[in-house]
C-alpha cells in the first residue's frame, strides 16, 4: 500500500525506521537512505532480526538534488520522511517536485551559514506543490508537531477563541553525563543560544537568551526552572489561529547544562564561522559536535521522563476557560522499544504517525502545510496507540497569567 523512503539515519531516523517497520501493513515498501550507508545497514539488520521486516538501504547526499532525484526515480516512493538535518529541507523538497514525491519533515529549513528559523523558505514552495498535486507536511515531530496538533485539537473541541498559548517542554530525564544534547548537538546549540522571542498583540518581542524564566510544575516530574525561547511552531500557530493574543515557548534547563553552555559560548565553541586550524578549515560548532556524546548513545543509561504540552487560556460560549494537554514519555520505555532515548522517540513516533495519516488518505492536501492545518483527531488517536499517550485537563491552574 505505501512506499516510503526515510532520509537520515540518526537518532530520530532510527526510531522512524523501527516504527515504520512495526506498521508494515501500512508501510509495505521501506527504504532508509542517509549519508553514511553503513549506519542504514546496521539499523536494517537489527530490524530484520527483531521484526522480520526487510528494509532497503542506500547512500545519498541529500544536499544534492540530482542524487536525490536519481534515488527517488529508482525506488519510486510515494512519500519521503525527511529526518536528516534542517539544512537539507529545500534540496529534498526540490527533488520531491522533480520526481513527483510527497514530503514530510520535523524541523524547518535553516541555512547552514546562519542560525535563522523561519518557514518562509518552505512556504515559498506552496504553489509548486499544489500545482504538482503533491502534499508537503511540515513540522511533524513533537515540538513542532504534537504541540501544534494539541493546539488544533484545543481549538476544535474546547475553545471558540484561543487567546493565550504557552507551550511547555520539560526534559526531566538524567543521562548521567556532565554535558550532552538530546538531539543533533549542532542544531540544538544553535537553537538554544539564539535570542528569545515571543508573540504578543500582533508583534514579535525579542529577549536576550535565557533572559525570561520561571519555575513551572510538570506532572510526574515536579518543579523545574523553565526558560522562554523562540521555537518555530509559534510562527505558524499565530497565523493559523489568529485569535491568539500571546504565544510563548518554554523549555527547562538544569544549572549544570546552562553553565556548560555559557562556557561553550564564552570560548567561542558555538561559532558557525569557519576558522583555519593547522591549514584545515573547521567550523567550531561542528568540531564540538564531534567531541560531545552522540545523542544516539544516551539511551542505555537515561532515566526519567519528558513532559511536553500546551497550556491554553481562551473562551468558549463567551466564558473563559483554561486547558492543559500533554504527554509524558519515559526515556527507559523508549529505549526498551527502539534502542533510542525519549527525545528521539518523541520526534520519530509523530513523524511515523504523520506518514500513516498520509497513507490512510486523511492528511492528503496538495500544497505545503503545517501540521495544525490537518484534522487533529485521527492523529491524536493513533499517536496514543503508537506509544505517546496524552492527557488533558480543563479549567485547571495553568500557572500562567493573562
Ligand atoms: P542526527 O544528527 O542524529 O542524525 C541526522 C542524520 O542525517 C545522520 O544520519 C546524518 O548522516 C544524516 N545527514 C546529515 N546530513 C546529510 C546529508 N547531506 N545527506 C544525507 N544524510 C545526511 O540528528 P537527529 O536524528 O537527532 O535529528 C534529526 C532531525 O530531527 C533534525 O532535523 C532535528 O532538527 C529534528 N528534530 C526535531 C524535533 C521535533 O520535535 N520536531 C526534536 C528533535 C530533533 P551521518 O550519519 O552521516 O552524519
Amino acid at each position: 500500500m505505501g512506499r516510503v523512503i526515510i532520509i537520515g539515519a540518526g537518532g530520530v531516523g532510527t526510531v522512524v525506521a523501527k516504527k515504520v517497520a512495526m506498521n508494515h501493513n501500512i508501510f509495505t515498501d521501506i527504504m532508509l537512505a542517509s549519508r553514511t550507508k553503513s549506519k542504514c545497514d546496521s539499523i536494517a539488520k537489527e530490524i530484520k532480526e527483531s521484526l522480520g521486516v526487510d528494509i532497503k538501504t542506500a547512500a545519498v547526499d541529500a544536499d544534492k538534488v540530482d542524487e536525490l532525484v536519481a534515488l527517488f526515480n529508482s525506488f519510486k516512493p510515494e512519500l519521503v520522511i525527511n529526518v536528516a538535518l534542517p539544512y537539507q529541507d529545500l534540496t529534498i523538497m526540490d527533488a520531491c517536485l522533480e520526481a513527483g514525491v510527497n514530503y514530510l519533515d520535523t524541523a524547518n529549513y535553516e541555512p547552514l551559514d546562519e542560525a535563522k528559523y523561519q518557514y518562509s523558505w518552505q512556504w515559498a514552495y506552496r504553489e509548486r506543490f499544489e500545482k504538482a498535486g503533491l502534499t508537503a507536511i511540515l513540522g511533524c515531530g513533537f515540538d513542532p508537531g504534537v504541540t501544534s496538533i494539541f493546539t488544533a485539537y484545543a481549538a476544535k473541541h474546547h475553545f471558540d477563541e484561543i487567546h493565550y498559548l504557552d507551550i511547555v517542554d520539560c526534559n526531566g530525564g538524567d543521562h548521567h553525563k556532565a554535558f550532552a544534547t538530546n538531539f543533533n548537538p549542532e542544531i540544538n546549540i544553535r537553537e538554544i543560544t539564539q535570542k528569545g522571542k515571543y508573540y504578543e498583540n500582533g508583534k514579535w518581542i525579542e529577549t536576550e537568551p535565557q533572559e525570561i524564566h520561571r519555575p513551572l510544575h510538570y506532572p510526574g516530574i515536579g518543579v523545574r526552572e523553565s526558560y522562554l525561547l523562540y521555537h518555530e511552531e509559534l510562527e505558524s500557530l499565530v497565523l493559523n489561529f489568529p485569535s491568539i493574543k500571546r504565544a510563548r515557548f518554554w523549555m527547562t534547563f538544569g544549572e549544570e547544562y546552562l553553565t556548560h553552555l555559557r562556557v561553550i559560548q564564552n570560548i567561542g565553541m558555538d561559532s558557525i564561522e569557519p576558522i583555519n586550524y593547522n591549514g584545515v578549515e573547521i567550523v567550531p560548532i561542528q568540531f564540538l559536535k564531534a567531541v560531545l556524546p552522540n545523542p544516539q548513545d544516551l539511551g542505555n543509561n537515561y532515566t526519567g521522563e519528558t513532559s511536553i504540552g500546551c497550556r491554553i487560556r481562551g473562551t468558549k460560549n463567551g466564558e473563559e476557560h483554561t486547558y492543559y494537554i500533554w504527554n509524558n514519555c519515559s526515556h527507559q520505555a523508549a529505549f526498551r522499544e527502539t534502542g533510542m532515548q525519549g527525545v528521539s522517540y518523541t520526534t520519530g513516533v509523530p513523524a511515523t504517525v504523520g506518514a500513516m495519516m498520509f497513507f490512510k488518505g486523511l492528511w492528503n492536501k496538495p500544497g505545503v502545510h503545517n501540521v495544525e492545518e490537518f484534522d487533529p483527531d485521527p492523529f491524536l488517536e493513533e499517536v496514543s496507540i503508537q506509544g505517546l499517550p496524552w492527557h488533558e485537563h480543563l479549567d485547571v491552574d495553568i500557572e500562567f497569567e493573562k
